[in-house]
């Protein structure tokens, strides 16, 4: 197995060459897997990952902190909340008629939930331990930023629309 070297640390990493166009890195769980076209040299193989090797130390130590993260919180929680999210995404995609480009499950602690000017939106995984009906009232918010990227007077009329009673969520989360 091959190796980086980062911050005094040493980084083994798999090489799997298939039949792609361009190389990149992927790290699943705690291991690096660098995937490169069948023609590539090892020369470059190995120059690419060394270009990347602060992103990828940074990546894992992410990847580190997430996995504790989902073991404190629970395996059979993480599930329930992914499934309901889902659930959800497809009930207001339909209704509101807009579609998110990316939905997450990550591990944040400034927010419930968020929705960037990509259309791209992140549902925290502390959300696990709530009610079903309060990871709905998170993910109808972050819907609603997909047609207002404001807390206007508009924003909240649309979230009352879908969810009349949803001050009382609100609440629980003391946002
Ligand atoms: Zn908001």
């Amino acid at each position: 197995m091959e190796k980086i070297e980062y911050n005094g640390e040493k980084i083994p990493y798999i090489i799997i060459k298939s039949k792609i166009k361009n190389m990149y890195i992927q790290i699943k769980d705690e291991k690096v897997i660098v995937k490169a076209p069948i023609q590539l040299k090892e020369k470059y193989v190995k120059e690419f990952v060394n270009k990347k090797s602060k992103w990828i130390y940074e990546g894992l130590k992410k990847n580190k902190v997430k996995s504790k993260t989902e073991e404190k919180i629970g395996q059979k929680k993480i599930e329930r909340l992914t499934r309901i999210v889902e659930k959800t995404i497809n009930k207001y995609s339909k209704v509101l008629n807009v579609k998110p480009n990316k939905v997450r499950i990550k591990n944040i602690k400034y927010a419930w939930g968020s929705c960037s000017s990509q259309r791209n939106i992140s549902i925290s995984m502390q959300l696990a331990r709530k009610e079903e009906k309060v990871i709905e009232y998170v993910v109808l918010h972050e819907m609603c930023h997909l047609i207002y990227m404001n807390h206007s007077k508009n924003f909240w009329k649309l979230v009352e629309e879908y969810m009349p009673e949803y001050k009382e969520y609100k609440k629980k989360l003391k946002i």
